[in-house]
């Protein structure tokens, strides 16, 4: 089976190539990283070598793209034949973000999630994990930020996770710094707590969905395992080493977490946290029986969170029309 090249060390690289010098090995890397895959569009390289080498180095390909003004959507096939979606957002102003997948399907099964309703199939490894990025990268444009809001529980998948943020991260690879990092998580406490001691200063979102433990358990199932008190402690410790901001993930569903009571539990679980509120409206899902709040739906919570000082943003979803928003991404290849 064809190994990935971007998790592989120099001198690995040199083997697994069969090549000769170092710095042969290093033209490799650098063409690599800006996203150049085509060992014959590595022009600094012999012909002979290029020949030799063949033509695509990755393991992983793009079967289908959707564009939508802000997002592309790829739908990627792994070597084993299973498929995965990560989308490239922008903001319109030259800023782009990778969304990444870190599982095929997830585990955790929210009920207003389409991921959750495939189940888990397997963990990804570091190198699928990078080669999204890559084949978001080789879309023609420079990716500044990533966020790991695709498919999976990232923190599930902690080894690969962090071994391929910190080859994101490498100032020799592809030299994203951590803070343009955001790990999000359904609030897997024991991952939480791994973060926090690993001292990354990465960027932690939790999606809370309700701080109400009865109405948060019957549509997340993790939290009969780590109820909101365990959630609240491992964000305020994550918090006090990594002294930053956490966003708190806020999927609005019309008539069971928009209300002047849900406002209020929200205000509570924020005690003393430095957390911004980010509101997501709902995207539907067929099959489900939950709604998508209106704008003024919206405006009723919004003004509730006002009374009582929350802050708070609208993430009006972008990739909507391509399914490549939030909670959207199911791969229909198994
Ligand atoms: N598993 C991780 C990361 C992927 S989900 C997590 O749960 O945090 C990314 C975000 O999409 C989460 O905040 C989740 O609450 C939100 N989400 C899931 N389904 C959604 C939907 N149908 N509409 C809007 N947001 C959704
Ligand atoms: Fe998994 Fe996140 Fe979807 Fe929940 S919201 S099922 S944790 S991907």
């Amino acid at each position: 089976m064809k190994k990935c090249l971007y998790t592989l060390k120099l001198e690995e690289l040199m083997e697994t190539l069969s090549l000769e010098k170092k710095f042969q090995a290093r033209i490799v890397r650098d063409n690599l990283v800006k996203g150049v895959t085509d060992f014959q569009d590595m022009t600094s390289l012999s012909k002979e070598m290029r020949k030799r080498l063949g033509d695509n180095a990755l393991t992983t390909e793009v079967t289908a793209t959707e564009k939508s003004d802000s997002a592309v959507k790829l739908a990627i096939r792994l070597s084993d034949g299973l498929a995965v979606e990560c989308v490239r957002l922008s903001d319109g102003k030259d800023r782009h973000t990778a969304c990444l997948s870190s599982q095929v399907g997830c585990a955790m099964g929210c009920a207003f999630c389409k991921t959750g309703t495939m189940g888990l199939k397997r963990n990804l490894d570091a190198g699928e994990i990078i080669e999204q990025y890559v084949h978001l990268l080789k879309l023609g444009e420079d990716i500044s930020h990533i966020v790991f809001m695709g498919m999976g529980e990232p923190l599930n998948n902690f080894g690969p996770l962090m071994e391929a943020i910190q080859i994101l991260h490498n100032p020799e690879m592809f030299n994203i710094s951590y803070r343009k990092i955001t790990i999000s998580t359904s609030g897997f406490v024991p991952g939480i707590h791994k973060l926090t001691e690993l001292g990354f200063p990465i960027k932690l979102a939790v999606s809370l969905v309700t701080a109400n433990d009865e109405k948060r358990s019957r549509i997340m199932r993790i939290n009969r395992t780590y109820p909101l008190s365990q959630l609240r402690r491992a964000i305020l410790s994550f918090q006090h080493h990594e002294n930053k901001r956490v966003t708190l993930e806020y999927c609005m569903l019309k008539d069971y977490n928009m209300g002047a009571e849900d406002a209020e539990e929200l205000k509570k679980f924020l005690q003393g946290m430095d957390a911004l509120v980010n509101l997501i409206p709902w995207n539907p899902i067929e099959g489900m029986s939950f709604k998508s709040p209106d704008d003024n739906d919206i405006r009723l919570f919004t003004n509730e969170l006002k009374k009582l000082g929350i802050s708070y943003s609208i993430r009006r979803s972008k990739g909507r029309d391509i399914s490549g928003a939030c909670g959207q991404l199911a791969s229909e290849v198994d």
